[in-house]
C-alpha cells in the first residue's frame, strides 16, 4: 500500500488553504469537507463553479 502524495490541508481543487481560504458573499469562508483536508466546502458544493449575479 502507498499513500497518495497529496498535501494536507490545501485543497485539491482551489487551491486554497486555512490561512488563504475561499470566501463566499453568502456561507463566508470555506471549511474542510474531509478528514484529509483535500477537498473544501466550496468546491464540494460546487460554489466556486457558479457565476453568481448580484
Ligand atoms: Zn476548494
Ligand atoms: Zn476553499
Amino acid at each position: 500500500m502507498r499513500y497518495e502524495e497529496t498535501e494536507v490541508g490545501i485543497c485539491k481543487e482551489c487551491g486554497c488553504t486555512l490561512t488563504t481560504p475561499c470566501i463566499d458573499q453568502k456561507f463566508g469562508s470555506c471549511w474542510w469537507m474531509d478528514k484529509n483536508q483535500n477537498l473544501c466546502s466550496h468546491c464540494f458544493y460546487g460554489l466556486n463553479m457558479e457565476e453568481v449575479d448580484v
